[in-house]
């Protein structure tokens, strides 16, 4: 949730695709238009929403020292509006009609800290829901949670894949700054092209036609 509201000028200036990047297909745009990036990395598809703020649903609230997971969930979700400047999420308070559903849930294997799962109607680059679960036990660390929700938000807005250098938050097992960096703003640039509509026209069929896919990435635990 983005709660500074951005000059009219800004919004111009921001809405230009830029560099003559220019979209393409299923309105993503090409991987020269905003770089560094790893739009190119190995097994990356990038996928988008068709409509911004998506909203999201707490399915959970799990406290932890003073505050909850779910509110560190929420910080890490907000470093990718407060560096993009863009109100890209919003929380709502049931899960029908929710965009995304987060839940915070106890793990016995201890292997994994997160995974999110986007859902898109087959041959679609838009994404029709999401679902994420951030896991938690005793020996995570409470500063883990902020970097962990940033890094699956990427997966969330439709980063779907992981950055090969391990400086970026979605490096598979995100980085050691648990700060976005340039490649992680415009790799999710590049999957909007900078937002250059907003509200986002749909290029593909609703999501009522054609089978529903989906993807899954895990976030490993650290060993
Ligand atoms: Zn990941």
């Amino acid at each position: 949730m983005l709660r500074r509201l951005l000059p009219l000028a800004i919004l111009i200036t921001l809405s230009g695709c830029g560099g003559g990047g220019g979209s393409s297909s299923g309105g993503i745009c090409s991987a020269t238009a905003y770089t560094p990036n790893y739009v190119t990395a190995p097994g990356m598809t990038l996928r988008k929403w068709n409509h911004l703020p998506i909203k999201v649903f707490f399915q959970t609230t799990t406290p932890i020292g003073i505050t909850t997971i779910e509110q560190h969930l929420r910080d890490g979700f907000n470093k990718w509006e407060a560096a993009l400047s863009r109100d890209l999420w919003t929380e709502v308070v049931s899960a029908t009609g929710a965009d995304l559903v987060v839940q915070v849930q106890a793990s016995a294997p201890q292997s994994t800290l997160a995974t999110t799962t986007v859902f898109f109607t087959s041959g679609s680059t838009v994404i029709n829901s999401a679902t994420m679960t951030v896991f938690t036990w005793s020996s995570i660390p409470e500063a883990d949670y902020n970097p962990t929700g940033c890094h699956e938000m990427g997966h969330a807005l439709g980063i779907g894949g992981h950055s090969n250098s391990n400086l970026d938050i979605m490096y598979f097992t995100g980085n050691l700054s648990g700060l976005l960096t340039t490649p992680d703003l415009n790799t999710l640039r590049t999957c909007y092209c900078d937002f250059a509509s907003n509200p986002l026209t749909d290029p593909n069929p609703p999501k009522t036609r054609g089978p529903q896919e989906s993807e899954t990435y895990v976030f490993p635990a650290k060993q």
